[in-house]
Parts: C-alpha cells; sequence; structure tokens
C-alpha cells in the first residue's frame, strides 16, 4: 500500500500527515489542533503582506522595501571559511542596488550573471549606494513575467512551533483534503450573494469562490482579490448558516406554539390609555401598536422592547399586562433585583389604584404564610397581575397566564428564557431592556426576536450634564455637590465593587453584576462610604447600598433615600437597574475605567428622573491611559444610548452581555461581528427569502447545508424536530 492511497479525511489525526509525527502533533493539541481538519480550519490571524516592487530612487532607509531587477555582477568577495562575503549587483531602469551575503557562499550557484530576480528587505545606504543585506532573494522566470512574492499566512501559534513549520503543516492538511471538502453553498446562491454584496458595496472584485478555492485561497491567497474573495465566502457562509438557524427558529415558534390570541380593542386600548397621566409618546404609540398585534395571533409574542432609561418602556410593558387582564388572564412581570421588582409593584399598584385588578408581589423577604398565600391566590386566579423575581417565580402555577414580561433582560441571559406555561398554552413574552442593542448583536444573538425601540423620550425630562473629571477637580466637584444638597437636591455616589470579606448574602435575589475583586486600585463602596460619611460629607445623612445586604436591608436603605430620609445613596452598581428618585440630581461615579460606556449611560439615567437638570462627574482611579480618556469622552460627547453601545461594542468588543459565553450561541470562527455588520445583513436577507421559500430547507440542494446547520445550532436553537 502506498502512502497516497491511505485517505485523508477531516477527521484523520493530525499525527498521521505527511510531516508532523507524534511529538509535534502533541505540541499542536496543545492549541486545540487535532485533527487535519482542525488545521485545515486554523484561519491565519493575519497575513504578512510583501511590499510592492519599488524603484531604487523611491527607497527610504530602514523601510522595507521591494525590486525587480537583473543582477549585472556576482562575485565571492572573501572565501575564508567562517567570514565568506558573497555580493551581487541588481540593476533596473531606476538604478542599481547592491545585495550582500556573509557565509552563505552557495548563493553565488543561484544568483548568477543576467538573472531576473526580485528582492526583498530593509535596504540602508552604504555609501551612495543603496545595500540590502540578506533580502529575501525570489529567481524570476526568463519570459520577464514579473512574479509577486506571495502573501504569507501568520496562524496563532503554540511554545514550540514556528510560523514556517505551522504553514508546512498547514498545507499538509490543505494537499490531502481540500478537494475532498463538501460545498454546502450552491453555486446559484453563491452568485445571488456575490450580487448582493456587491449591491451592499462590499469590496468583492471576484465572485464568492467554491469552497475548495476558498479554504486554500485563505491560507495562501494569489492577491489581495484573491483574499478577500475567500474570506468572503467563508463570512458569509458562517453567517448565513446562523441566520438560517434563526429564521428557522423564529418559523418554528410561530408554528410549533400556540397561545392564547388576546387582541388590541378599541374599546380596551382607550380604558387603558385613559389611566396613563400623561400624552404617549410617538413611539410609545407605535410599540403599543406592535405588542397589541403579536397578542392578537395565537402564537406566542416574542418581542424586545429596547430604550434608554426613561424612556417610557414599563408604561407599554402595563400596556401589554392590561390587555391581557382586560381578556380575563393573567400576567407576570418579572425583575432581576427585589429592589426593582417592589418599585414595579408600587408603580402598578399606584397606576391601578381605582380598578379592579389585583396584583400580587412575590419576592424573597415575604414570610412563608405570606408566600403560599401569593402562590395560593396565582393558582386559583385570584390575583390578576404578578410581580416578583425571576428566581421566585420560576415554574409557579397560574391559573390561565396570557402575558410574561421580563424587564432588564441582559441581567439573565437571552437564551435562558422562562418556561411559564399554563393549561398547555405558552404566555406571550415583553422583554425590557435598557442596553441598547448594538445592531450586529440585534441580528445575531437576539436573531429570533422581534425588536421595538424608544428612541423618544418622553418630554419634560430633565438633562443630564456629564463632566469628565480630574483629579485637581475633586475639590470642586464636592464644593458642589455639597451645594445641591444644601438646596435640598439628593446626591448618588458609584463605586465599582464591594470589598471582598464582604459576607455574601443568603438572599434568593440574583446579585447584580458587582465587581468584588480584591485587587486594590480601586477603593471599595464599604471604603468609600466610610470616607464620605467621616469626612466631606460629615453633616449630611448617607445610606450604603450593595448587592451583599440583604433584601430587608436592601429595602430599607432604598426607601430612606426614596423618602428623603437619606440625602446620598453610596452605592454599586445596584441602582444601575431602575431606581427612581426623582429628587436625586448630581452622582459621582468613581473607578469608572471599569464600567462600560453602556452601563454609565444606564448609570447617569438615575439623575434625569426629574425636574431639576441632572449633573455627573465621572473619575477614574490610578493612571489614566489616553485611550481611556478618549473612550469615556465620548460619552460628555452624546446622550444617545445606542451611540454609545455601538462605541463601547467597538472599542471593547461584545463583552459579557452580548458575549457568546453569555449568550448561549457558539463561537464564530471567522466572522466579526463589528466589522461584518454588512455581510451579516446580507446574509440574513438571504436566509430569511430562503425560508420563506423553503421553510424545512428539504430540497435535496439544501442537504449539506441543512447538515451544518443542524451541527452548530440544531440543539442550542431547539430545532430538534425540522431536520
Ligand atoms: P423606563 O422603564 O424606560 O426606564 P419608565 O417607563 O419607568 O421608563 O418611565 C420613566 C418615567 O417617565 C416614569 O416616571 C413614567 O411615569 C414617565 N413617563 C413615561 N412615559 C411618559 C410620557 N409619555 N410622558 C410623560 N411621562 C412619561
Ligand atoms: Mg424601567
Amino acid at each position: 500500500m502506498t502512502e497516497n492511497s491511505i485517505e485523508t479525511t477531516l477527521g484523520t489525526p493530525a499525527k498521521f500527515l505527511p510531516g508532523i509525527g507524534s511529538l509535534r502533533a502533541e505540541k499542536l493539541a496543545k492549541i486545540g489542533l487535532r485533527t487535519a481538519g482542525d488545521l485545515l480550519f486554523c484561519f491565519p490571524r493575519s497575513y504578512e503582506f510583501p511590499a510592492p516592487p519599488a524603484r531604487v530612487d523611491q527607497l527610504r532607509e530602514g523601510q522595507s522595501a521591494s525590486l525587480v531587477g537583473t543582477i549585472v555582477d556576482a562575485e565571492i568577495v572573501s572565501r575564508t571559511p567562517g567570514k565568506s562575503i558573497f555580493g551581487a549587483v541588481v540593476q533596473n531602469d531606476s538604478g542599481a542596488v547592491r545585495i550582500v551575503f556573509f557565509n552563505q557562499p552557495f548563493r553565488a550557484e543561484q544568483i548568477t550573471f543576467d538573472r531576473r530576480v526580485m528582492i526583498s528587505g530593509e535596504p540602508k545606504l552604504n555609501g551612495l549606494r543603496w545595500e540590502f543585506v540578506h533580502p529575501k532573494v525570489t529567481l524570476l522566470e526568463d519570459d520577464g513575467e514579473i512574479k509577486k512574492p506571495r502573501i504569507l499566512p501568520i496562524y496563532p501559534l503554540t511554545e514550540g512551533v514556528k510560523q514556517n513549520e505551522m504553514r508546512h503543516y498547514v498545507n499538509a492538511a490543505i494537499d490531502g483534503l481540500c478537494e475532498t471538502l463538501t460545498e454546502v453553498l450552491p453555486v446559484d446562491l453563491r452568485d445571488q450573494a456575490t450580487a448582493a454584496l456587491r449591491a451592499a458595496e462590499i469590496d468583492l472584485r471576484l465572485p464568492l469562490p467554491d469552497i475548495c478555492t476558498a479554504v486554500r485561497s485563505i491560507h495562501w491567497p494569489a492577491d489581495q482579490n484573491d483574499l478577500a474573495a475567500a474570506r468572503t465566502r467563508l463570512v458569509f457562509q458562517e453567517l448565513l448558516v446562523m441566520q438560517l438557524a434563526l429564521a428557522m427558529r423564529r418559523r418554528k415558534l410561530t408554528t410549533d406554539l400556540r397561545s392564547t390570541p388576546l387582541p388590541a380593542s378599541a374599546m380596551l386600548d382607550a380604558r387603558i390609555i385613559n389611566r396613563f397621566p400623561f400624552e404617549l409618546t410617538g413611539d410609545q404609540k407605535a410599540a403599543m401598536k406592535d405588542v397589541g398585534r403579536d397578542m392578537g395571533r395565537q402564537f406566542p409574542m416574542n418581542r424586545l422592547l429596547q430604550g434608554d432609561v426613561g424612556s417610557g418602556k414599563t408604561v407599554v410593558a402595563i400596556y401589554a399586562m392590561m390587555l391581557a387582564v382586560g381578556h380575563s388572564h393573567q400576567a407576570v412581570l418579572m425583575a432581576p433585583t427585589e429592589v426593582l421588582a417592589r418599585q414595579h409593584f408600587q408603580t402598578l399598584t399606584r397606576m391601578l389604584a381605582d380598578s379592579r385588578v389585583r396584583i400580587g408581589l412575590l419576592c424573597g423577604s415575604l414570610t412563608a404564610a405570606e408566600r403560599r398565600e401569593t402562590l395560593r391566590k396565582t393558582a386559583s386566579g385570584e390575583i390578576d397581575l404578578l410581580v416578583g423575581t425571576q428566581a421566585l417565580l420560576y415554574g409557579i402555577e397560574f391559573k390561565n397566564l396570557g402575558l410574561c414580561v421580563i424587564d432588564e433582560q441582559h441581567k439573565f441571559g437571552v437564551r435562558q428564557r422562562v418556561q411559564l406555561r399554563s393549561g398547555g398554552v405558552d404566555p406571550h413574552y415583553l422583554v425590557m431592556s435598557a442596553t441598547p442593542i448594538p445592531r450586529s448583536v440585534a441580528m445575531t444573538i437576539f436573531g429570533d426576536v422581534d425588536l421595538t425601540t424608544l428612541r423618544e423620550k418622553p418630554p419634560g425630562r430633565g438633562s443630564v450634564n456629564t463632566y469628565l473629571g480630574r483629579d485637581e477637580w475633586r475639590d470642586r466637584w464636592w464644593t458642589f455637590v455639597k451645594k445641591q444638597l444644601d438646596e435640598g437636591r439628593q446626591a448618588f455616589i458609584v463605586a465599582p465593587r464591594v470589598s471582598a470579606q464582604a459576607s455574601p448574602t443568603q438572599d434568593d435575589v440574583e446579585v447584580p453584576d458587582e465587581d468584588s475583586a480584591t485587587d486594590e486600585d480601586v477603593s471599595s463602596v464599604e471604603t468609600v462610604y466610610e470616607e464620605l460619611r467621616t469626612g466631606t460629607l460629615a453633616k449630611y445623612q448617607v445610606g450604603l447600598l450593595h448587592g451583599r445586604l440583604s433584601s430587608d436591608e436592601k429595602r430599607a436603605v432604598m426607601e430612606a433615600f426614596a423618602d428623603g430620609e437619606t440625602d446620598v445613596l453610596v452605592s454599586t452598581t445596584v441602582i444601575e437597574v431602575g431606581i427612581d428618585v426623582p429628587n436625586a440630581t448630581v452622582m459621582t461615579i468613581l473607578g469608572a475605567q471599569r464600567f462600560g460606556l453602556a452601563q454609565l449611560h444606564q448609570l447617569r439615567g438615575r439623575v434625569s428622573r426629574g425636574t431639576h437638570a441632572g449633573h455627573v462627574c465621572v473619575f477614574t482611579d490610578g493612571e489614566q491611559s489616553p485611550e481611556e480618556f478618549e473612550r469615556l469622552k465620548v460619552l460628555e460627547s452624546t446622550s444617545d444610548g445606542f451611540e454609545l453601545a455601538e462605541a463601547d461594542f467597538k472599542m471593547r468588543g461584545p463583552g459579557d452581555v452580548f458575549g457568546s459565553r453569555q449568550s448561549g450561541m457558539p463561537p464564530l470562527r471567522i466572522a466579526d461581528l463589528m466589522n461584518d455588520i454588512d455581510v451579516l445583513q446580507v446574509a440574513r436577507e438571504i436566509a430569511q427569502q430562503t425560508i420563506d421559500e423553503d421553510p424545512e430547507l428539504s430540497d435535496p440542494k439544501w442537504d449539506a447545508l441543512k447538515k451544518q446547520l443542524m451541527r452548530r445550532y440544531g440543539k442550542r436553537l431547539d430545532l430538534g424536530d425540522v431536520a
């Protein structure tokens, strides 16, 4: 049996590939490269681009350059063993340069008089003449055609594997394997995509290649155009597979699940909307229309309502809940923390005071008896609206649940959808989030969800002035804070972390994502509290709030602040989620480098709730880098949460909130959500169109594509029985 007759497959262990062997295979395994397929799909992290051929008069000292020319002189200058020197002169119509090799006498055999060569390297001036020491030399064909030097792939490396070796191993995989790859994109789909990508002004000179060409070219592109086409093809494929899965899931949710239709009607609408003591914004009206339409269908609404803090999302949620109650169904409102659950409960109680709607609250601080009673009433239908924290609402029994509203969804992790069924039907879902979602994230992680955005702010909201604090301003700022307090206003002070030794609460409430790192570069909220209470703010009443307090303690602290008993609240980001104290107008944020822009934006939203203008000063701890300063400056320059979210996303990456770990989506191999947004858009449109035409992808031409889709997303997106 010859070596060639052993067929390489994607699963062939790397050690069987030519030139690898067990020892190297072990090293490769350390970076997760175990099989031929792993190597083949280990795409370069970047490329080394050869400098384009230059003219002699364009050379700059120390700047790499290539030259094409003819050898006009070549001689071994010194033959002393260990000190041999070989020199030659390369000439073209723009001049001549000298090339030199030390201790490489064999060069004399290749670099001979009259050969055409291309050299590249760093030129140095030696007297009046340009000299290249140890340049890369490519012998050119005699027909005079200029062969370009190759674009070289640069791979992620492991210790003990050199770039050159890695190129060699990947080549070993390409050779046996490339032709055997299954094409998942039929040629007419590739053509359709090419046209659509070009229409979207994506620079694509060559059409999207077949899989074999694409994989070859992503490793060894012939030129930039070839590389662009190969990369775009692989990115498109990856995103298309994802978008097809999402489109299938959207479809599946509408066909497999049943909900009770709870439609809007002119009469219900009037009854609900008359309760609101203000004129709705245009965006709120539009959102209610979306919600009313969704809830009128016999499959579950699956809508995400996003809007900045204070944009009036809760009002839309109340509308939805009242629709359910108007149809004699129950609604539940889930909050991420007990503090927020209570606040929602109070808002609802206030707004529905003169109605017959019965509202219940389920949270950790209830006594066992109270809790039992609430559960009983929920099961019997004596409660119409139930508010609570997610942990407590999980799996409880309803009489006829029609709607589930989830507030501040980003705290939960998106895929972790609550399973609340009652009477064999699914409730409608409305999810509210104040974290503006970047466009690419909306199309991917939230890709199976319908999206409504409240951009318009209700009128009469106080504006917020944001200052980027410099250390030398601290005194002036505290003077300003004290002046505001003396005028009867209240102040927030936010610190990023709790001290490490604080004991974790036994609470059922989800602890918000405050930082409890032990590093000492940022003061803990307790330290800040002690310092202010005994120092700068000694003459005021100061409260302390963080996620490690018990629910009772938290509630007491919040109520004291809301009632004006305390003037100042020192807090972690617990207050990020929805605390509403209109009289609070100043906020000091410490250790701001720890926060994302979107998060800082949410925080400052806390001081724009009333009629007084809000003031926020953002201080960083420790050395501030110029990049850090630039990042925070964006906060000063815009009050649009969406702009900030995009900026954050660009500068910090998707982060925890939208990262693949939290979202439950598999990581992307080659697509980059920040830079490939236009390809994503095209993939989404083509996916939707494809699923509209062939919902189950049952045409045999989709077999391979569907297989890949199910392998990657079937389990995660619960597409089980589609295949
Ligand atoms: P969000 O949940 O988006 O942060 P809320 O729904 O809590 O915002 O609304 C913030 C505040 O604005 C609430 O006090 C609410 O009563 C008020 N509000 C909401 N919509 C309007 C409106 N159209 N006009 C005036 N005030 C409004
Ligand atoms: Mg809210």
